[in-house]
């Protein structure tokens, strides 16, 4: 197992892949149903629309990179109707990400952590009234990229659905493949 592999282990994560950035679709069709606001963040932080520019800024922000490291977490609901296990699952894929991001800067600091639901950081957001606390570091809303997911995941070689009563959040890294070599991660 390599140090990538390991860390991502270790930070509870399930699967995991890489995605060539230039590859990933940024469309206009999936930012549109994020402006629906199902998920109650449009306009509520610094990582999610509108606060984060047109899906063509969002585009050129990853392409700084030329890699991303897709992950997943899988939680396991008691049925279909476990909303409080949903809840937990959400909160356990943010503490992931928290890890994710806390081993991968010990190795590097350029890189963009994107992930469903977007920023968490923070308790609570300084939007709008301050400038982001982190704005290097936030977690931008993959969805709010305009990245359909389930290719994404896809491209990942990873698993999109992971069977009956579970529930599977994504999340991804910018990042260069270079210095994934350089830093002996991979
Ligand atoms: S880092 Fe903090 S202030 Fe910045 S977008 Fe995230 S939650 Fe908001």
């Amino acid at each position: 197992m390599n140090v990538l592999e390991q860390l991502l282990k270790d930070a509870g994560v399930f699967e995991h892949g890489f995605a060539d950035v230039f590859k990933i679709q940024f469309t206009q069709e999936v930012r549109a149903m994020c402006e629906m606001n199902t998920c109650r963040k449009y306009n509520k932080t610094w990582a999610c629309p509108p606060a984060i520019g047109t899906v063509e800024e969002c585009r050129d922000r990853v392409q700084q990179y030329d890699t991303m490291v897709v992950f997943s977490v899988k939680c396991d609901l008691e049925d279909s109707f476990d909303y409080e296990g949903m809840v937990a699952g959400g909160e356990k894929f943010k503490q992931v990400c928290l890890s994710v991001d806390k081993a991968l800067r010990s190795y590097m600091d350029d890189f963009l952590l994107l992930a469903n639901e977007g920023c968490d950081k923070c308790k609570e957001c300084t939007y709008p009234d301050a400038p982001c606390r982190f704005p290097e570091q936030t977690h931008g809303s993959l969805e709010g990229y305009g990245i359909f997911v389930s290719e994404l995941a896809k491209q990942a070689g990873i698993h999109y659905i992971n069977g009956a009563d579970t529930v599977t959040y994504f999340a991804g890294v910018a990042c260069r493949w270079d210095t994934l070599v350089q830093k002996g991660l991979v």
